[in-house]
C-alpha cells in the first residue's frame, strides 16, 4: 500500500486486479462487486472513493456508521452500506435505518430482531449468512444444524422482511496461504450444498476476500470482495 496514492488512484488499481483476477480464474467480467470498507476512515474518505465512482461500502460499527452514513445516504440515494461485524441485537434497530444488507448474521435471534425492527420501518433487508470457516476468526455459525435452522426459517415465511442472498466468511488471520485458500474453498462447496438442498432461495452472493487475498477469493468463486486497506491505507485504531 502506497500512502502516497489517493483513494482514486488505489481503487483504479483495485479494480484492475479484480478484472484480472476474473479473466485468470474464467469468471465472466464483471462478476465481482468491490466494496470499500471505510471503518475507522472519515465521511471526507468515503466522498472521495463516491467521487471515483465508488457505490458500495462496509462498516463494522453501527455507532461509526450511523454517524457517517445517513446524510451521505440523503445526498446520493445510489450510495449503500453493508454491514460485516459483529452485530450485537440491540444495535439492530439503528442499523436497518440506513444499512441495505447486514452481512454478518451468525444466528437465529439476530434474524428475528432484524425482522421485528425492519417491519416496524416497513421495509425489507438483504442478509448474508455469516460462516465461520477458519481456526482463527470467531464469528460466524460454527455448525451447520444451526444455519440449517436458520435458513429453514426463512423459507417458512417466518422473516417477510428479510431476503437472504447468499454467504459471507472472514479468512483465518495468517500468512498460510493454503489455509485462506481452504476456507474460502469450503465456503464455496457449502454454498453449493446449501443452495442445491435448499432450492427456494436464490443465496448466489459470495462475500469472501479482503485487501489481502482478495485475488485468491476470485479464483476461488468470491462474488463480493471487502477491500478496506488497499483503498483507504492503514487504519488508525486509536481514535
Ligand atoms: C475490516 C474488514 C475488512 C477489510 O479488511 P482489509 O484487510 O482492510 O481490506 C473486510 N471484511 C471484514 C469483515 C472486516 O472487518
Amino acid at each position: 500500500m502506497n500512502t502516497n496514492q489517493s483513494i482514486k488512484e488505489n481503487l483504479e488499481a483495485i479494480r484492475s486486479r479484480i478484472e484480472t483476477a476474473e479473466k485468470k480464474s474464467g469468471r465472466t467480467p464483471g462478476s465481482v462487486k468491490l466494496m470499500a470498507v471505510s471503518k475507522f476512515h472519515p465521511a471526507q474518505a468515503v466522498v472521495e472513493a463516491f467521487d471515483a465512482g465508488q457505490l458500495l461500502f462496509g462498516e463494522n460499527r453501527v455507532q461509526e456508521a450511523s454517524e457517517k452514513f445517513p446524510p451521505l445516504i440523503e445526498q446520493h440515494p445510489e450510495l449503500c452500506v453493508h454491514m460485516i461485524g459483529q452485530l450485537q441485537s440491540n444495535k439492530v434497530k439503528k442499523a436497518v435505518e440506513f444499512a441495505s444488507c447486514i452481512q454478518s448474521v451468525d444466528r437465529l435471534d439476530l434474524l428475528k430482531e432484524i425482522e421485528k425492527q425492519c417491519a416496524k420501518l416497513n421495509r425489507t433487508i438483504d442478509i448474508l449468512f455469516e460462516i465461520h470457516t477458519g481456526e482463527e476468526s470467531k464469528s460466524g455459525y460454527t455448525n451447520e444444524k444451526d444455519l440449517e435452522e436458520s435458513i429453514e426459517a426463512c423459507i417458512k415465511g417466518n422473516f417477510p422482511h428479510i431476503v437472504p442472498k447468499g454467504f459471507m466468511t472472514m479468512a483465518p488471520f495468517t500468512d498460510d496461504e493454503v489455509l485462506v485458500r481452504k476456507s474460502f474453498i469450503s465456503l464455496r462447496e457449502l454454498s453449493i450444498k446449501l443452495q442445491d438442498k435448499y432450492k427456494e432461495l436464490s443465496l448466489t452472493e459470495l462475500s469472501m476476500g479482503m485487501s489481502g487475498d482478495f485475488e485468491m477469493a476470485i479464483e476461488e468463486g468470491s462474488t463480493l470482495v471487502r477491500v478496506g486497506t488497499a483503498i483507504f491505507g492503514e487504519r488508525d485504531y486509536s481514535k
